[in-house]
């Protein structure tokens, strides 16, 4: 696996190419990558330019990640750093992180960082290892102020506590009121940024959607009707199914739970992935995030298993793939990549075999291209 940092005049040649989009791969050509973007298809470039030979392998966009927490867990030693790394070596150039207490990161690694800084969570509420408590709506509003001024990608808000795993279809209550939200919503546009929403129950949700948020995350135990409503909606939908399927499939995690437990989760699961294709059905934007720092769900590594898990509960290949590249460069409200077009930057993946025909192939990237800063 290489790691290619791509210099702004730079032509590529692919034996296949899937443009993060399409049903459709192209057959052998070349990549032309000028001004630090990709070029027209037609382009030439004079031929001292590097060139990179991929024909045997297929090049698609890099791979997204819409959901990651960076500084997770916290009990192990570790260097951000090193965390970064390793979403390059599983072909993930970019990953949006919903936040910690700890406020803005920085690593010494090319991965396209999405900061939320902090998360903002009602104040005696779930919360407070993703961000920070507000107390007041005023406060909540100052605090997106501050986190625009400090630089972050978008604004993540706790809208709901999370499910339990030893109650069937108990989510920890609602907590912001709609119009709070909507509020929340509004002063983050003012600043250009997108709203992730943590929220589980069918009120957070509910509230959540009401607000105009831009993306509901995990959304477990959203009721059918609300699902409708999301699909009729513009809001992208983050199912994070990776962290609620680790606690069965991680052997530690597992021999942790009761019986009871096992089942709940199960169930949980089930209903979730059951819901993810009926979404699907009614047209629900689908974005692919893991929720990677949960107990089990491995930075980097962990994204194609939540492409897989999408693809299981009822997503197509494409739309799976898509949900990992396009649709996930739109949640994150990034228009400069998540798709192989003019003007696009170059963040690419270089893969042996046909994506679209077999998933699995992203298990082994053979490179990753990244703009040169
Ligand atoms: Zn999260």
């Amino acid at each position: 696996m290489e790691i290619i940092s791509i210099p702004a005049q730079a032509a590529l040649k692919y034996g296949q190419l899937w443009d993060g989009l399409s049903a459709k791969i192209k057959n052998s050509g070349t990549l032309f990558i000028n001004n630090g973007v990709i070029a027209l298809e037609n382009s030439s470039l004079p031929v001292s330019q590097p060139v990179w030979d991929f024909s045997q392998a297929t090049i698609l966009p890099a791979l997204i990640d819409t959901h990651i927490h960076l500084a997770f867990p916290e009990k192990e030693i570790f260097s951000f750093s090193a965390r970064a790394q390793s979403y390059l070596t599983a072909g993930v150039g970019i990953a949006r992180d919903g936040g910690t207490c700890l406020g803005g990161i920085t690593t010494a690694v090319p991965l396209l960082l999405l900061q939320s800084h902090y998360a903002l969570y009602k104040k005696g509420t779930y919360g407070s290892a993703l961000g920070r408590a507000v107390s007041s709506l005023s406060e909540a509003l100052q605090a997106v102020d501050k986190l625009a001024a400090a630089g972050a990608a978008q604004i993540k808000v706790v809208a709901s506590g999370i499910f339990s795993f030893s109650s069937y279809g108990k989510t920890g209550a609602a907590t912001f009121t709609a119009a709070e939200l909507k509020a929340i919503v509004e002063r983050a546009q003012s600043h250009g940024l997108p709203v992730m929403a943590h929220a589980s129950g069918d009120e957070a949700v509910r509230r959540c959607l009401e607000a105009g948020v831009t993306s509901i995350e995990h959304g477990y135990f959203m009721s059918h009707a609300t699902l409708r409503e999301l699909a009729a909606s513009d809001a992208y939908w983050v199912p994070t199914l990776s962290p609620v399927n680790a606690q069965l499939a991680e052997p530690a995690l597992f021999a942790a739970l009761t019986p009871n437990m096992r089942h709940v989760i199960l169930r949980s699961l089930l209903r979730h992935q059951a819901l993810i294709a009926e979404g699907a059905a009614l047209g629900a934007t689908i974005a692919a995030g893991t929720d990677a720092g949960a107990p089990g769900v491995l930075h980097g590594a962990s994204l194609i298993e939540e492409i897989l898990l999408l693809h299981n509960a009822g997503l197509t290949k494409l739309k799976a793939l898509q949900a990992a590249t396009s649709l996930a460069a739109q949640a994150c409200g990034l228009t400069a990549a998540g798709s192989i077009a003019p003007g696009k930057k170059p963040y690419l993946l270089a893969v042996k075999g046909n994506p679209l025909q077999d998933l699995n192939v992203l298990r082994q990237p053979l490179a990753l291209f990244i703009p040169a800063a």
